[in-house]
């Protein structure tokens, strides 16, 4: 391990924190800069091998998927267990040092972003699946756990874990971000999948949110403390274990693609596939630009034309009258070229294509970033929110796809804009401005599954309003006095 005591980099981290301190707020003053007797003290609490301050690493912890850059930690620390992190947060507390949780950075919205310092607790070594409960369809496992890694683990039991962001993110961090993904239509997101958290709070103390031991399905046992931690992206606590619901494998799945002549024909469909309440697992949307960038990228061959990616989980019968009623609906809409599957390869390799559209895109244009959007609105307005949203896209000039996950009223545009070039880097801002103020005025929210991070906490202040955003500044007052946990991000500062 390294310690680092150059005094240039401890002044540039005192000018950072008097910076942020400046920009937000009063609150934060109180920070104290990680000096080398904290970390000899987090040494101590969990061994050297487990405490990591070099660049390189710190660097690499702060960053994530999204466009937003890395903000390095002061240190980087990789806890082996609950007790661990409850000793790192008592430490953090006495000496008023922020703690940035962090999964597999996989997110968006630079969550993991140590924007104010202090310690980054990466989770990736607490990868135990404590138990899995085959009669109760459940299982708790700590936060490391992979989504991958859990199917895999119970890939002989009959039962999976359908909850699917495409990456392969933790599952402490998918409950943190409230994820979902592309089958959230029939399995639900994160918040209808997590049955309890065990979570240590900014003291140390340890709390499970359904109480110490509970999985039942349902509870009607006073406030609802798991839901409040879905979707915290570390802000009230560092989640170290999740129990989850598990799923039946459904006997058969049929996968199936089909294209349309308009945007409008492909969404309407949709709208009438879920008004007739046919029960699929999967409707995802891709415009004629996603097609044809995917289509290239995984070589696959179908019409460059807005498309939509379906999937039917049930028995042999069932399905197959999902996907006749679905093909009819469909043909209404001007739909064409509907073919389906039940071939697992097949499947695969169409679901593979959805879930790399975000790295096919980037690579349209190489050493491009790109602004992600995530609104979500009444299935009622998806028609009109993604037909304007396409013609603004049109007349920005940029290189824009949009995927969705449609069956929930959620779609994703993806902005690519050159970093060196801030008038696009700009317009690419104003767009994503201009949709999520959309979204919002159409009865939507500005993130449906990528949660605020520190991208989107302007468009919590429009939508949730003075009231909502005093409630989530007491709860986190309540919880989080100090304001430790991943200060910055949600709320942009303490009142
Ligand atoms: C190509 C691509 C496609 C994606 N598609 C989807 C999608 O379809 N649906 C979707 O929902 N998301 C999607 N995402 C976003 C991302 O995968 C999710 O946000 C995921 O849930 C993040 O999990 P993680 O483990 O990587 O968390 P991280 O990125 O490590 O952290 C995310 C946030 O959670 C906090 N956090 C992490 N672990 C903990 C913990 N144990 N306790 C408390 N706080 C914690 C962090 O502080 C941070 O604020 C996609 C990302 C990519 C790159």
């Amino acid at each position: 391990m390294r310690l680092w005591r150059s005094s240039i980099f401890k002044s540039l981290t005192e000018f950072k924190l008097y910076s942020t301190n400046i920009t937000n707020g009063i609150k934060n003053w109180r920070h104290k800069n990680v000096t080398s007797e904290f970390v000899k003290k987090l040494c101590s609490v969990i061994g050297e091998d487990n405490v990591n301050t070099s660049l390189a690493v710190r660097e690499q912890c702060g960053t994530d998927e999204g466009y937003h850059g890395t903000s390095p930690s002061d240190v980087v620390v990789f806890p082996q267990s609950r007790d661990q992190i409850s000793e790192i947060a008592k430490l953090c507390s006495s000496f008023w040092v922020p703690m940035i949780p962090r999964g597999t950075g996989t997110g968006l919205e630079h969550g993991v972003g140590a924007t104010m310092g202090g310690v980054c607790i990466d989770l990736r070594c607490m990868t135990s699946i404590i138990e899995v409960n085959e009669e109760d369809f459940d299982c708790t496992v700590e936060a490391g756990v992979t989504r991958k890694s859990l199917n895999h683990h119970i890939k002989d039991t009959g039962l999976m874990f359908p909850v699917d962001p495409g990456a392969d993110a933790s599952l402490g961090g998918m409950a943190s971000t409230s994820a979902s993904g592309t089958n959230a239509v029939l399995y639900g997101t994160m918040k209808e999948n997590v049955l309890n958290l065990e979570v240590v709070l900014a003291d140390g103390s340890i709390l499970h949110t359904a109480g110490p031991n509970r999985r039942t399905r349902k509870s009607a046992a006073g406030y609802n403390l798991t839901e409040l931690f879905v979707g915290s992206e570390g802000t009230l606590g560092i989640i170290s274990k999740v129990t989850l619901r598990l799923h039946a494998v459904p006997q058969m799945m049929i996968s199936a693609i089909c294209s349309f002549p308009t945007i409008q024909n492909a969404v309407q469909s949709v709208v009438h596939i879920l008004q007739s309440s046919i029960p699929l697992a999967r409707i995802e949307l891709l415009d004629e630009v996603s097609m044809g960038i995917s289509c290239s990228y995984s070589k696959l061959d179908y019409p460059i034309a807005p498309s939509l990616f379906l999937e039917f989980h049930g028995n042999e019968e069932s399905v197959k009258i999902q996907a006749k009623e679905v093909e009819d609906i469909i043909r209404m809409n001007d739909g064409s070229n509907f073919m389906w599957s039940a071939n697992a390869e097949e499947r695969n390799k169409l679901w593979k294509a959805r879930h790399e559209i975000y790295y096919a895109t980037l690579a349209q244009k190489p050493g491009c970033k790109s602004v992600v959007t995530d609104v979500c609105v009444p299935i009622s307005k998806l028609t009109e929110i993604i037909v304007t949203t396409k013609e603004d896209i049109r007349n920005s000039g940029l290189l824009g796809s949009i995927v969705g996950h449609v069956g929930d009223g959620n779609f994703h545009t993806q902005l690519l804009y050159d970093p060196q070039n801030k008038e696009e880097f700009a317009i690419a801002h104003e767009l994503e401005n201009k949709i999520s103020q959309r979204a919002l005025s159409l009865n939507g929210t500005c993130t449906g599954e990528h949660g605020i991070g520190v991208g989107k906490i302007s468009f919590l202040q429009d939508e949730l309003g003075e009231i909502g955003i005093q409630t989530m500044h007491s709860l986190k007052q309540a919880l989080d006095p100090q304001n430790l946990m991943n200060p910055g991000k949600v709320l942009k500062r303490q009142l």
